[in-house]
């Protein structure tokens, strides 16, 4: 059902061979067609503890567009877990392919406003929700972002057979570059790209690994703002698509490959420079596929 280790590619353009770079993909969005790529990684230990726990109900947050609501409710469905999604917001019908997605994988889902939501009050949520056991219930953090999370991202790096200088993935919450850092060796450094303007967001990955503070810098991949597209971009990920048969998604991976490829053009990296790409994922909504495929 997962395809792990996750595949890893050699990406081969003019780009990389003018400026004299290796530049690798690591495949992160093949690991399940439903549970996009580094949300299985948060998950994995998370469902470990829960298991281990013996608990079989998943409770999480999200906003209505969010790739951990329906990560989570996959793995729910698969693994056989009640799910209970707390989606952020009004419910608009008909639900988004996100939502709908969640709740045909058998995610209950509750919706709260933007305070009640912001205090992440379990107690208050409880009350709506028919039948629980509380003593079942398994709490995961908006976005998967816990300490377990941290160590399911850094098992990315140790499916790496490739020496590599760099290594770049999009950033949200952060967890994931921060997993990763956890794992590189003196001479390697990981580059967060934010996929929305979050001025604390330096300070916040620190806050989660504090002995490895010089082992990633962050670089601005808003392009647009959060959730947007531009022209450049969209025309980016359809050349992308056509060279590499890659499909990279609009809210983080093409983000994360343009400005990639930015760098490159502006001699960012020293030559023989080996930079691996972390795919995420995101791509398993159809919309997404048909907007940009042909
Ligand atoms: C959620 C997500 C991210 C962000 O991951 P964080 O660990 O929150 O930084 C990146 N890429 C994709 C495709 C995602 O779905």
């Amino acid at each position: 059902m997962f395809q792990l280790p996750s595949p890893i590619q050699k990406i081969e353009t003019e780009l990389t061979q003018k400026f004299d770079v290796q530049l690798f993909i690591k495949r992160d969005d093949l690991i399940h067609p439903e549970i996009s790529g580094n949300k299985w990684r948060k998950l994995k230990y998370n469902i470990a503890q829960a298991q281990l726990e013996n608990k079989h109900t998943l409770l999480t947050f999200g906003g209505a567009f969010s790739n951990h609501i329906t990560a989570t409710a996959a793995a729910g469905k698969y693994l056989n877990f009640r799910t209970i999604g707390i989606i952020r917001g009004e419910k608009y019908t008909p639900l988004n392919t996100s939502l709908q997605f969640a709740e045909s994988c058998g995610m209950e889902l509750f919706y709260v406003d933007r305070t009640a939501y912001k205090q992440k009050n379990i107690s208050t949520v409880l009350t709506q929700i028919p039948n629980y056991v509380a003593a079942d219930i398994f709490v995961l953090p908006e976005g998967g972002a816990s300490e377990w999370a941290l160590k399911g991202c850094a098992e990315i790096v140790d499916e790496i057979n490739i020496d590599f200088d760099f290594i770049c993935c999009a950033c949200g919450t952060g967890t994931t570059i921060a997993g990763i850092a956890t794992n590189l060796k003196n001479t390697q450094q990981a580059i967060g790209f934010p996929v929305l303007k979050h001025p604390n967001l330096h300070q916040e990955i620190e806050q989660k690994i504090p002995d490895l503070k010089s082992n990633f810098s962050l670089i601005d991949a808003s392009i647009g703002g959060y959730a947007k597209t531009t022209p450049q971009l969209v025309q980016f990920i359809k050349a992308f698509y056509h060279e590499h048969q890659i499909l990279l998604d609009y809210v983080y991976t093409g983000k994360v490959m343009l400005r990639l490829f930015e760098l490159i053009e502006q001699g960012y990296f020293s030559k023989k420079s080996t930079i691996v790409m972390v795919h995420t994922g995101g791509t398993m909504n159809a919309n997404v596929f048909n907007k940009f495929k042909d």
